[in-house]
This record gives structure tokens, sequence and C-alpha cells, in this order.
């Protein structure tokens, strides 16, 4: 269990909401009906009643109300532990600003945020490359539309499932609301597993899934588009299909695409850059810098490999790349020679880390195991969900880790979380962190409603403005303890009074 043990129990008689609170304004006759559906949800269940008091007038117990909302969700929501950490992650810092606004809590604006619009669920049939035919899972969560089309990826991996694509799509939509762009939050994908799989394999997948999510796809409905196991290759391929399905060439309907149909510059580095402008803005409003520091990224991907050259670009010194079977360490750090080896082994070779060893001079491969033992200052996991735990963590700040900027999505659990704050590490959130990938999908809608193609100059400088407009947004809202300034508290609360806004403007939907 993620958080406190003592939530543990049997989700078998969950009933459908959470059971509503009385507050000191509250209507009497609502009150009762209130008082009389938690009475009884309680009774089923067989816990103790409880009451609890709302706002800050009422004395409120920010902890009991945690532990009061994370057991309605995990009722509503079983056997989605991604989810669940995902929300928690949040509510746990935004609780004590919800409970302080009577127009949140009288919206009950939480309860409502952490209901996804909708789920589409479908079929894929395709044919591998010896005629045989496979059926996959594919998916689409379109989580809240609030401020703009559903936006946010699509992830090919055996794992991909409902509860990854809910944490997934509920992170996506505090992020894109950081962009300051018109965007509201997705995510979709499919358990087909592209490794291994042939070029072919891929195309027939890409368009068949494409056949059934065409439909529920849109410039002013929902935009996907890359992320883990979905590069350049793969939406080329959904784009052609959706093309060839609807007969319009409307650009604005996925992003990553090819610079010769309508994508963008810099999309392709815009999240691994955007991590490392962000790093750079945590050290420097905390008097440091990234020059000279010595740098842990993980994942070898498409933001991992950004990140590791942005980094190199402002002076650092990158000593460790990773994939799912190993790391890769370079003790004095990357050069542009070894970059562009493991450039060209994971974008147009697709092999292994262990090639990468045995061509760069200077590096050593650590089959199965993760490079967070690896001293750094500076960390950027880049990889996966949950790929840093509190062993891990504890590691990292006894080796003298000052900042840590999330990459990929949800990198650390909630522990690991806690045990680098605890420490005084910088710690940037995922939601802040790496949002500079959708804020450059954004830049790529935009190029494609004007029908034009910004330099790349103009896309690098558009980008910077989101990252560094995201900094000062957390800022605002961060709480600081012990001189450091709390991101992951201020990334929340300013996306969720922005999400919380619209949704209450719109009334009750
Ligand atoms: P990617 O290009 O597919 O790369 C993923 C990398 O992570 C690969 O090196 C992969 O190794 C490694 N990896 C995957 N599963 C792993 C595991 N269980 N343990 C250790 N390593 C693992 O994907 P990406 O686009 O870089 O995305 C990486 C992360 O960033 C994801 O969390 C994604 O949601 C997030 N993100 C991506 C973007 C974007 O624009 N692409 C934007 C925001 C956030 P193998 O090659 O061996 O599998």
């Amino acid at each position: 269990m993620f958080w406190r043990k003592k939530n543990k129990q049997s989700f078998d008689a969950a009933p459908a909401e959470t059971p509503p609170r009385e507050t000191k304004e509250t209507p009497a006759p609502i009150a009762k009906a209130h008082k009389d559906m938690s009475l009884d949800l309680r009774r089923k269940t067989g816990e103790p009643v409880q009451r609890f008091a709302v706002g800050i007038a009422g004395g409120g117990n920010v902890v009991s109300e945690i532990d009061h909302f994370m057991d309605g969700l995990m009722r509503r929501n079983p056997h989605e532990p991604e989810f669940h950490q995902a929300v928690f992650e949040f509510v746990e810092t935004v609780m004590p600003y919800y409970l302080d606004h009577r127009k949140y809590t009288d919206a009950r604006i939480l309860e409502r945020m952490t209901e996804p619009d909708r789920i589409v669920s479908f079929r894929i049939v395709w044919e591998d490359d010896n005629g045989v035919p496979h059926a996959n899972k594919g998916f689409r969560v379109q989580f809240n539309s609030s401020m703009g089309p559903y936006k946010g990826g699509l992830r090919f991996d055996p794992s991909v499932n409902v509860s990854i694509l809910k944490f997934l799509g509920f992170e996506q939509t505090y992020k894109n609301a950081l962009t300051r762009l018109p965007m509201g939050g997705g995510k979709g994908g499919s358990n087909f597993n592209p490794k291994g799989r042939s070029d072919r394999e891929i195309m027939r997948f890409c368009h068949a899934m494409m056949s059934e999510l065409f439909r529920h796809i849109g410039e002013s409905t929902d935009v996907p588009a890359g992320d883990i196991g979905v590069g350049a290759r793969e939406i080329g391929y959904l784009f052609g299909k959706y093309k060839q399905l609807s007969n319009h060439f409307t650009g604005g309907v996925l992003t990553g695409k090819g610079l010769s149909f309508g994508g963008s510059e810099i999309r392709k580095e815009a999240t691994g850059y955007g991590v490392v402008v962000f790093a750079e803005d945590m050290l420097k409003h905390h008097g440091k810098t990234m020059s000279g520091k010595t740098v842990a990224v993980s994942g070898s991907g498409n933001v991992a490999i950004y990140a590791v050259q942005r980094a190199m670009r402002m002076g650092a010194k990158v000593v460790t790349v990773s994939d799912s079977r190993g790391f890769a360490h370079l003790p004095n750090g990357f050069t542009d020679e070894s970059f562009a080896i493991l450039q060209d082994i994971k974008e147009n070779r697709r092999e292994s880390l262990a090639v990468f060893a045995q061509e760069a001079k200077g590096v050593t491969y650590h089959a199965g195991k993760s490079p967070w033992s690896v001293p750094a200052q500076v960390g950027l996991p880049c990889a996966t969900q949950n790929e840093v735990d509190e062993t891990m963590a504890r590691v990292m700040a006894k080796n003298g880790m000052e900042c840590l900027a999330e990459g990929a999505n949800m990198p650390l659990t909630a522990q690991a979380i806690h045990v680098l704050k605890d420490a005084g590490v910088i710690f940037g959130p995922a939601k802040a962190a790496n949002a500079g990938g959708v804020g450059c999908s954004g830049l790529e809608q935009a190029q494609n409603a004007q029908r034009l193609l910004w330099t790349r100059d103009q896309v690098e400088q558009e980008l910077e403005k989101i990252m560094r407009s995201i900094h000062e947004q957390c800022v605002e809202y961060a709480p600081v303890k012990n001189g450091v300034t709390d991101y992951q508290a201020g990334a929340n609360i300013a996306s969720f009074a922005r999400v919380a806004d619209a949704m209450i403007g719109y009334g009750y939907l």
C-alpha cells in the first residue's frame, strides 16, 4: 500500500460514492440526507462512523479528509493501484487549499475531477508477417475537457491497462493546465508489444488501431500524440490511416507528426529539453546552476536522449542512461561522439545499451541494474512509472543529490518523494517538469491551425517561455520548507485551481 496502512480493506461491499460531508452552512434537509447516507455507507462496510468538518473554520483535519477521500476513490475504482497513487500524490498537497475554499468543497469538485469523462475500449485485430491474426486491447481515456480538447499520448506496451491510462490521463489534465494552452487531458494506447516486431507489423497494427480510434478523435475533440513505444514512425502510420478514413488532411488531429506532413520543429526534443530547462530554473531559484553538475539519467528513449543532450549543452556531466535491461555508466560523462552513437543505436537501430557499451569509449554496462546507485547531484528519471522506490531515494540523498526533475510520468513512488523532500532535495514533479512535450504539441496544433511552419528558433523560444511560466506558477503557489520550494505542492495547487475554476464555470456537468 502506497499510503497509510490503516486504509487497507476489502472492496467487496463497495458503495457507489464517497460519503458526503456535513458542513456548517449546509441547509438542514441536505445535511440530514448526507448524514443518513454517510451512516448507511459506514454501516454497510462495518467501519466506525466518523464525521468530517469541512473548511478551516470548521477545524477540519486534513489527514482525515485525505483518508476519507482516498477511501471513497479506492472503493469506486478498485484494483487500479497506479490511478490511486496518482490521485493520492495530488490530493495530499491540494487538500488544505481545497478545504480552504468553499466554492470547491460545495461543488464537490475533487470527487468530480477524479472521474474521467469517458473511457473507450476496443479490439484491435492485426496480422503478423506469417499471416497469423492477433487481437489486442485498445483504449482511449478521455479524462477532462474543461481546458480544451482532450490531449495526451498513446502508449504501446504490454503493461498498458485501464489503471495506468487513468493515472496518465489524470496527470495529463493538470500538466496541460500548467502550460496555459487550451488542452484538456486524455491518454490511450494498447497492450501491444512493439519490441521485436518488423516495420510492416508495426504499420499493420497502427492502421488497425486507427480504424476504430478515428471515430473518437478530432482536432476539436481529442488529439493523441506519442508516448512509450509510440514515436514519429507510429504517428506517421496512425495519421496516414486517419487521413484515408476521414478523407481530410487535418493536421491538428495528431501531434508528433513528421516535419514533411505538419509536424513541428523541436517536438521530438521538447520533453527532454523542457525537463532540463525546468531543472535549471529550480536550481537557479535556489542560487545554484546546472553547469558543472554530475547528472544521472534513466531511460534512453525519446525523453532521456534529449535530456542528455540539453544537459550536456548546459555544461553538465551526464554519467548514466538506462533501458529495461540495464544501465550504461560513463564515469567521465557523455561526449558528442558517445551521444551520436547512443542516438543512432536507439533511434535508428533500436538496439540495447549493451551494444552502446561495446561501441562507445569509456562506457561500462550493468545488466539488470538501475542507475541510481551512481552518485549524482542532479537526477533525471526518464524511463517509466515507479522506477525509483524509497530505498533508491535514500541512496540518492546519501550520495549528495541536490535536485531531481521527473522526466517520466510518476517515476517516483509516494514514499520516494517524501524521502527526497525530507532530505532537502529540490523536487520537480512530472506534471511541471515534463510538460515541454505537450507544450510543444500545443505549438504544433497552433501551427497546423495557422497552416504555417515556425522556425526551430521560434519554437524553442516559445517552449522555453512555457517552461518558465510553469516554474513561475509553481513558485507562486508553493510553500517553502527549510529554504526549499515545494514544487510538488505548487504544481498541484496551481493546476487544480485552473481546472476547478473552469469546471465550476460550466455548472454541474
Ligand atoms: P520511449 O521512447 O519508449 O522510451 C522509454 C525508455 O524507458 C526506454 O529506454 C525503455 O527501455 C525504458 N523503459 C521502459 N520500461 C522500463 C522499465 N520497466 N524499466 C526500466 N526502463 C524502462 O518513451 P518516452 O517517450 O521516452 O517516455 C518515457 C517516459 O516519459 C514515460 O513515462 C512517458 O509517459 C513520459 N513522457 C513522455 C513524453 C514524450 O513526449 N514522449 C512526454 C511526457 C512524459 P527499453 O527500450 O528497453 O524498453
